[in-house]
């Protein structure tokens, strides 16, 4: 089977840091590679993972132009789109294509007509209700967690082949460090993601918290000063920028709390592998959590808010701890030590390792590249 995997223009394959899909899509290709399949990868050209062939753009990643008004950055998933289409008009070896550029991806697809398409929702899906809610049946659709398409509009939730949960090649456990001291929130700073709550715990607490992950695809203090101290700067007032200087930076001080920008490769392991905890103090229904899943697989127990799809992922009092209040989780946070990291490490290589995930879905490519033929 030959698959052409559209993983979208926004970062590199696999990132050099932060990456939600594209930490999927990496996983995922290796695993399906290794069971026969042929991926032709459309993605930035500065993608370095191993696949049959790269279709591209842009050169780079367009992440950070993705912050900026839409009127300004629209073009850039169509034109990835419109090559991706090109491509397809122009052979006809590809029998499926696997898509994960939002809202661009399947709209484009469905009124194309190509070959089968599976295309997998990662986003929070009460976000486009007039899109969703009239969904294109022609399009095969999946989720990545149950609670996500739970609260699906009904059109979409019955158009969805069920729900794949994320994985993470950390489950083949070949990362190991020593236990350190520090509680670690690892992921995009911004209000959903509730990096506050968890800073004014561990400072309540006396506890070392550590917070990784870019602004507004901002990857350091030093990039992130440049558009705080210009008010012209188009990102000045972006809600995410906003949200590090009014609530988290208050926090930060270099010995209890502490920022270190984006970390990537075998710095971010390494810090997710010693930490004590990872915290998921979440203010949203998170849909795939795939930094929940890389916490398990490193051994480091989970611990958040009873929201979205942590409760399918974590098993409360086993693999990490889940409460429903603020005061709760700081009191489930002084118990971590009480986990065994072993039991989450098995948990992961059980329920989110590559292989896992690559044989579901295959399961889906067959099922869907069976189906009658589209109109
Ligand atoms: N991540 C990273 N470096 C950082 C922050 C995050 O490598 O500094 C990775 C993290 O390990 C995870 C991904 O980025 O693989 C974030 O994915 P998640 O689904 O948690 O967040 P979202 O896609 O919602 O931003």
């Amino acid at each position: 089977m030959k698959v052409l995997m559209n993983a979208g223009p926004w970062l590199s394959i696999p990132p050099p840091g932060y990456g939600g899909i594209e930490n999927v899509v990496a996983t995922l290709v290796p695993a399906l590679r290794e069971r026969g399949v042929s991926v032709v990868l459309a993605a930035a050209g500065s993608s370095t993972l191993e696949v049959d062939e790269l279709v591209r753009v842009y050169d780079e990643g367009q992440f950070p132009e993705l912050q900026k008004p839409y009127n300004q950055v629209m073009g850039i998933a169509h034109a990835h789109q419109a090559r991706v289409v090109a491509e397809l008009r122009a052979r006809d070896d590809i029998d499926l294509v696997h898509d994960h550029l939002e809202v661009v991806g399947p709209a484009v697809l469905s009124a194309f007509g190509g070959p089968p398409v599976l295309h997998t929702l990662h986003w929070d899906l009460r976000k486009h209700p007039a899109f969703y809610g009239s969904f294109p049946p022609s399009i095969a659709v999946n989720g990545v967690s149950e609670s996500q398409l739970a609260r699906a509009p009904e059109a979409l939730r019955a158009a969805s082949l069920g729900a794949i949960h994320l994985a993470t090649p950390l489950a083949d456990g070949d990362v190991r460090a020593e236990r350190g001291e520090h509680l670690v929130v690892m992921g995009r700073i911004c209000a959903l993601k509730g990096q506050h709550v968890a800073a004014r715990i561990c400072q309540k607490l006396g506890l070392p918290l550590v917070l990784a992950g870019p602004v507004c695809g901002r990857d350091s203090a030093a990039e992130l000063d440049v558009v705080a101290q210009n008010p012209y700067h188009p990102l000045h007032n972006h809600p995410d920028v906003r949200y590090h200087l009014d609530q988290v930076s208050r926090y930060l001080d270099e010995e209890l709390v502490r920022w270190v920008g984006a970390v990537g490769g075998q710095a971010r392991d390494h810090l997710y592998a010693s930490a004590r905890a990872a915290l998921f103090p979440l203010q949203w229904d998170e849909p795939g959590g795939t930094a929940v899943v890389e916490a398990l697989a490193l051994g480091v127990p989970p611990v958040g808010l009873r929201r979205g799809c942590l409760p399918e992922i974590i098993d409360h009092g086993r693999t990490g701890f889940l409460a429903d209040t603020e005061e709760e989780l700081a009191e489930w946070v002084l118990r971590v030590d009480e986990l065994d990291p072993e039991e989450c490490r098995r948990e992961a290589r059980r329920r989110f390792s590559p292989s896992v995930m690559a044989e579901r879905y295959l399961e889906l490519y067959e099922q869907v590249a069976r189906a009658p033929a589209r109109a």
